[in-house]
This record gives C-alpha cells, structure tokens and sequence, in this order.
C-alpha cells in the first residue's frame, strides 16, 4: 500500500467503492464520474503507479488485470456490442490518479479515438 494513494485506499476498503468484481490480485469498481453507460476501473491490489511500470515489475500482474477487465466486460454484458480498455499513462494522458487502472467502456457507440 502507498500512502496517500486514492486506490489503495479503496483496496485497503478504507473508501467505500461499488465493487463489481474481485479476485485474489485484482479488484474492479464503477467510476465515480462515469463515461459511458458501463465505466469499471480494473486496479491491481498492489501498487503500481502506471501500466508501464506493472508490465516492467510485475507481468503476471498486467496479465492479470486484462483477464480482469474481460470478466467484467462478459458480466456486464458487453461482449457482443463491444467495448474498450484503456489505459492513461501521465499528465498528457490525462491520468489523475497514480495507482495502475484499466477503464472499461461500453454500452453505447464510443466513436473514435482522440
Ligand atoms: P485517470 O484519469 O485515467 O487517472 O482515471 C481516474 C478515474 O478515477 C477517473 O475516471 C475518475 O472519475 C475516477 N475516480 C476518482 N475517484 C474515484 C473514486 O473514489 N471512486 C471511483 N472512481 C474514482
């Protein structure tokens, strides 16, 4: 757990989330200030600060998370229509929140990218 990190709060249960799936290593809740009809941010339990920096430390882990951000996307019923995983990684990304997290989108056309 790193101090001060909004998701290890929310790991750690100290922040109420609403949790739609878990596994031993990952853990997935509905976005505060959604997107799109379906918005999960997919986190690893353990801190990382970016995607790059979970890849480069801890694979399995990043393996995980996708495994993760596709179970959620079959439970919400997102599988047919289609759907999106990203990942922003820095300020000019927009990343605001410093502990690794996969969005997943979908429930309605999502157009292109940026
Ligand atoms: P980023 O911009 O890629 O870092 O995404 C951070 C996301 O976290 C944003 O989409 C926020 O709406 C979301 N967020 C911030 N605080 C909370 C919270 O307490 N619960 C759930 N989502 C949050």
């Amino acid at each position: 757990m790193s101090a001060d990190c909004l998701f290890c709060k929310i790991v750690a249960g100290e922040i109420p989330a609403d949790v739609v799936h878990e596994t031993e290593t990952t853990l997935a809740f509905r976005d505060i200030d959604p997107k799109a009809p379906v918005h999960v941010l997919v986190v690893p339990r353990a801190h990382h600060p970016n995607v790059a920096a979970l890849a480069a430390g801890a694979p399995g882990l990043a393996a995980e998370v996708l495994a993760t951000a596709a179970a959620v996307a079959e439970a919400e019923g997102l599988t047919g229509s289609g759907y999106r995983t990203l990942f922003n990684t820095g300020p000019d990304a927009g990343q605001t929140v410093f502990h690794v997290h996969a969005h997943v989108l979908g429930g309605h056309p999502l157009g292109g990218m940026a």
